[in-house]
């Protein structure tokens, strides 16, 4: 955004712009800095024919009601264009990775803006409310999107301003006054630069959750898999988390763990009676869940770990269960680590008044030799500590249970997060992964083989191996063994 403002309002050239924003006082990840000349001439070439017509306007476009006890703003996160007359204006949403489906709602609210707003500069400071001024609305509004990895366009929205006022009413307006009324809370991997965290009732306070003695500087956000990624390499960590573009990262074996994870989530998701064969896949076809397709081989071996759930569903001659929830996305907030931690169990529910979390596993390769599983996958460390510090709400700490699923057989594995021993090595476990993440505060690269198996290395400066460009070619014809299955 900073070099595009470079280029368009003060007619930087390209070379210019990157060097300007790269001096400012804020310090950016060197692949950061290498997606961003990515992006911008992605976006200067997408938008390249459209330019001889619109012109870029600086200012936001924002509705503004001013109501007695509450100043009620609207405006719309992306870019803004006019034409010479103002009579045409359009919003541009831009898109960092893969394409996903705009909600109608989001495109309502900008189309909205762009038909019926004023402009206004930013309010400074941000607490004040903006000053609209100057020509409101406009006769035609045009709603696009810009992929910045591929420099793709897409039209969401094409209409007159009469027309964007009924497509608000329709997909819009319900959706702003559950923003308004704070009922649309969905705590998550936003939280982490969200002002009002602090007095948020959408995370769940868990002061020590990750074990770390005491966290230095702003609130970050992070997730197991974030911990497994920062350990193999801290760069890779950082370049997820501000979600640039990924290459296609799942090997034959993660891709059947996501598809078995995707089976069991929708049976369990449609009955609570304990699984049998009948919901299960054949071993003889192919066969999806979710975005996974499974065939041959993988299928069948699939399909015997899935027979294998059977005997240790959760739901099986269970005594009385309640609170169900599937894959849930569950946020804690560690003020002692000034972390916001994103959890995604696998199964959680109380039995008899008591919560189990369970995460599942999946494997083809033969019970290794045994180790804690505590060490081992650090998410059930999670689990012992949430279920320790009563994370999950009203009832008892049960039980975290590891499910491994092989085509031979299934096995439980149960930790007991009542057991005093078990929670300081939980919190230990935690520690370890966690401490190194929060003390680091330039996350560099540790270049090696691994990389040829990363997903955001054509990002990143330390990659030992071909350019970007050339690199889009060959990632999907190999895709690398990585993540880990037993994760969400
Ligand atoms: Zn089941």
């Amino acid at each position: 955004m900073a070099t595009l403002d470079q280029i368009e309002f003060d007619g930087a050239d390209l070379a210019t712009a990157l060097s300007v924003v790269r001096s400012d006082d804020i310090e950016t990840h060197p692949g950061v800095d290498r997606f961003a000349e990515h992006a911008t001439r992605a976006y200067l070439r997408a938008c390249s024919r459209d330019d001889a017509v619109l012109r870029p306007v600086r200012d936001w476009w924002v509705a503004q009601r001013i109501l007695p006890s509450m100043v009620w703003e609207l405006y719309a996160w992306g870019r803004r264009y006019e034409s010479g007359d103002g009579a045409l204006r359009e919003f541009r949403f831009l898109r960092l990775g893969e394409a996903r489906e705009r909600g109608p709602s989001e495109v309502a609210i900008a189309a909205f803006v762009a038909a019926f707003g004023a402009p206004a500069s930013w309010p400074q400071p941000w607490s004040e409310p903006f000053r609209p001024s100057g020509r409101e609305g406009a006769e035609r509004v045009r709603v696009i999107e810009v992929g910045l990895a591929d420099g793709s366009v897409k039209e969401l929205l094409d209409a007159t301003a009469q027309e964007v006022e009924e497509y608000f009413a329709t997909h819009g307006r319900t959706q702003v006054v559950e923003i308004a009324h704070g009922e649309a809370l969905e705590p998550g991997f936003g939280c982490g630069e969200c002002k009002r965290v602090a007095v948020c009732r959408g995370p769940v306070r868990t002061p020590g959750l990750l074990g770390v003695e005491s966290g230095q500087g702003p609130l970050r956000t992070v997730s197991i898999s974030g911990l497994r990624y920062h350990r193999k390499c801290p760069a890779q960590a950082y370049l997820r988390a501000v979600h640039l573009p990924r290459s296609y990262e799942y090997s034959q074996e993660a891709a059947l763990g996501q598809a078995v994870h995707a089976w069991l989530e929708k049976v369990h998701d449609q009955q609570r009676d304990g699984c049998d064969l009948d919901a299960m896949p054949d071993a003889v076809s192919d066969w999806s869940a979710g975005d996974w397709r499974v065939t041959g081989e993988d299928a069948a071996a699939g399909a015997r770990m899935l027979a294998r759930h059977v005997e240790v569903c959760p739901f099986r001659d269970a005594p009385e269960v309640d609170s169900v929830r599937v894959e849930p996305q569950l946020t804690f907030l560690d003020l002692v680590a000034r972390a916001v931690v994103v959890a995604k169990p696998d199964l959680v529910y109380r039995e008899e008044g008591r919560w189990v979390w369970r995460e599942l596993k999946t494997t083809q390769k033969p019970r290794s030799s045994f180790s804690d599983p505590l060490e081992e996958y650090p998410q059930l460390a999670l689990g012992v500590t949430a279920l320790a510090g009563d994370a999950l709400g009203p009832g008892g700490a049960g039980r975290v249970e590891l499910e491994i699923l092989r085509p031979s057989g299934a096995e439980i594995v149960p930790i007991d997060p009542t057991d005093s021993e078990r929670v300081k090595t939980a919190r230990r476990v935690l520690r370890e992964w966690a401490g190194p993440w929060r003390e680091d505060s330039v996350f560099d690269a540790r270049p090696g083989k691994e990389c040829q198996w990363c997903p955001v290395s054509q990002w990143c400066p330390s990659y030992p191996g071909v350019g970007p460009e050339q690199k889009d070619d060959e990632t999907s014809a190999e895709p690398g063994p990585a993540a880990a299955s037993a994760e969400g």
